[in-house]
């Protein structure tokens, strides 16, 4: 991921340890994901639950989720907390100089 965005200049991290925001969504999705596994799998089999397919699937999900999901987790993350958190004039400011120095 690029630090800054080519077109605006707006730098992503906009503070030290500004994606932990994003790994509490990305977390939240993936106990969200691993929930639903069960859900499911509780609701179709009840009551022979296959528990070596339950704890198969519920890890796979837990491995895969988060993996994929880091990247949109950090979109989120960014959208909700421009949201909360509006640009400030001299973030704003910092974006437009990096830009024209970039764009030209
Ligand atoms: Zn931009």
């Amino acid at each position: 991921m690029r630090d800054h965005c080519p077109k605006c200049g707006h730098k992503f991290e906009r503070e030290p340890g500004y994606w932990v925001g994003a790994v509490i969504f990305n977390t939240a999705l993936a106990i969200a994901a691993i929930f639903a596994t069960m859900a499911i799998f509780l609701a179709a089999s009840w009551p022979d639950v296959p528990w070596t397919a339950l704890t198969v699937a519920t890890v796979a999900v837990s491995v895969i989720v988060p993996s994929i999901g880091y990247p949109y987790a950090r979109t989120l993350w960014m959208a909700y907390d421009l949201y909360v958190h509006p640009l400030e004039e001299r973030e704003i400011e910092a974006g437009r100089a990096r830009a024209a120095s970039v764009n030209g």
